[in-house]
């Protein structure tokens, strides 16, 4: 039977398993729905939680930089770059964009010896596709070769299709690599990545560097990789030019690598600041900026779930000053395999997250159990944490995450890690998957109970709906039944998510 997104299934089950006189303790060891609420919303995509929430706090009073030795390395997000062009209709070939887009480069650059324009890479089969493929984006006009006496039609239309992006990125490599080009990069030397190559290129000449090749598919991350390289070539610093609170996070937990002065540079053209990244981790603590791929991995970023109503900012708090938790968030994604005390670590916090107070339970099922018996059953399904099943996937997913964030440059399908690979039903295409469980949704017993099946018409003491004292619904088989609820019944009406960005529960 295939469960519909339903949050009214939740109240539904608890009736009929307690008609059943199972245990309701016994009950809440199942999702009791066909996703787990506390994971995924109703459209079935992972839930989001606020990542400059935990930003913000750790970029409070960082201590800044003046300006940059002279021999330094910047290193650009390509792509950010590319959407802050502004390409006119008409006459423009996408020759003069990838001029306009150098002269961006050697401005972002112009105090650096070297630069570094680092691009994503667009696959099909990829976590962060999980959302997107399922959305079912619509195909647009798609360029799979450019030249560069090409005339660019509609740029923004043409940027938004991920398979231009990745032709365009290939272009700009190849076109930066012409003698125009290198003659404007006149003492400063350009790595270039496109897929997973790298190019360096200089006034002289060009040639690809196999240090720098990377299957990392984030630009964000890619970054460190040419972060480390640039410092263990000898540059005096790094500069790592970008606005996104995630590679901010990114460079607190890895500074240790980078063997050299390493700064982010942000703000408008106006006003620039110059962090100083290896003093704001003296001054948030190392122990816990080595945690934080671990805490932002696990409580939601872009490809694993948040929990509902509980953000990244209350787990900061824990993670200050649980030393335990510390220990857990640095493991995590240390392997590509999560060991069964990582395991019990993570549903221990997780069982502290939802009770807060005088916890002492580390078995969600049994926290689960403890808040359904402290409100009285007077709740919804997404207030309760994940079921253990639920839970141990979302911990292989978050572990998967982190450990993808550090394995530059190779890396393991997702398929088994959270996620599995799910072909269309014509067969035509295959795509990856959120795996939210392995169990069924509730016990067989309740199951078949949860709607009739009743042919004619709903009576006693056939129709099971009617036995169990409950209402049809629209999964049952018939549609008119005289068993439906009053119009107005607001019994079934799905509660609001007004507590998605909900800090306050910590
Ligand atoms: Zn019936
Ligand atoms: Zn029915």
């Amino acid at each position: 039977m295939v469960l519909k997104a339903d949050r009214s299934l939740f109240g539904r089950i608890i009736v009929i398993g307690q008609s059943r006189k199972i245990d309701v303790r016994e009950l809440l060891q199942y999702s009791l729905g066909p996703l787990p609420w506390s994971l995924a919303t109703t459209e079935g995509f992972p839930r989001k939680t606020n990542l400059a929430a935990l930003a913000t706090p750790l970029q409070k009073d960082v201590p800044l930089a003046d300006g940059l030795p002279q021999n330094s390395a910047a290193i650009i997000d390509g792509m950010s770059l590319v959407q802050k062009l502004s390409v006119g209709g008409g006459q423009t070939t996408f020759a003069m964009v990838a001029s306009s887009l150098l002269t961006k480069v050697l401005h972002e650059g112009s105090q650096t010896n070297r630069i570094d324009v680092v691009f994503d890479i667009y696959r099909d089969m990829s976590i962060k596709n999980a959302e997107r493929t399922m959305r079912g984006e619509v195909a647009g006009v798609q360029l799979s070769y450019i030249s560069s006496t090409q005339l660019v039609k509609q740029w923004r239309n043409f940027l938004s299709e991920v398979k231009n992006k990745t032709s365009l990125i290939k272009f700009f490599s190849r076109e930066w690599r012409e003698e125009d080009c290198m003659r404007r990069l006149k003492g400063k030397t350009l790595f270039v990545t496109a897929e997973s190559e790298c190019w360096k290129i200089t006034k002289k000449g060009s040639e690809n560097v196999a240090e720098l090749t990377s299957n990392q598919e984030e630009a964000d991350t890619r970054l460190l990789l040419h972060a480390k390289h640039a410092a263990q070539e000898g540059y005096e610093a790094v500069a790592v030019i970008s606005e996104d609170a995630d590679v901010f996070v990114l460079l607190l937990n890895f500074s240790s690598i980078i063997n050299t002065r390493l700064y982010m540079k942000c703000g408008s053209r106006m006003r620039t600041r110059l962090v100083d990244i290896k003093g704001a981790v003296q001054r948030t603590g190392r122990e816990i900026c080595e945690a934080l791929i671990g805490l932002h991995s696990f409580t939601g970023c872009d490809s694993v779930s948040a929990f509902a109503g509980k953000g990244n900012l209350g787990a900061l708090k824990i993670l200050k000053t649980n030393e335990g938790v510390r220990r857990a968030f640095q493991e995590l994604g240390q392997s590509w395999t999560v060991s069964e005390d990582l395991y019990t670590l993570l549903e221990k916090l997780t069982c502290s997250m939802y009770i807060p107070v005088g916890n002492t339970t580390s078995h969600v099922n049994d926290a689960r159990y403890k808040l359904f018996c402290a409100k009285n059953g007077e709740l919804e399904s997404h207030q309760l944490p994940p079921c253990q099943d639920s839970l141990r996937k979302h911990i292989l997913r978050a572990n998967y995450q982190a450990a993808y964030l550090e394995a530059n440059p190779d890396i393991p399908s997702p398929d088994g890690m959270g996620w599995t690979t799910q072909t269309s039903t014509d067969a035509a295409s295959t795509e990856l998957v959120i795996n939210w469980m392995d169990g069924q949704p509730a016990p067989s017993a309740v199951l078949e109970l949860l709607v009739c099946k009743c042919k004619k018409t709903c009576k006693l003491p056939s129709c099971v709906c009617m036995n169990s004292g409950l209402k049809c619904t629209d999964l049952c088989s018939l549609n008119d039944s005289t068993n439906q609820p009053a119009q107005d019944d607001s019994s079934n009406i799905i509660d609001n998510e007004a507590d998605e960005y909900d800090d306050d529960d910590f």
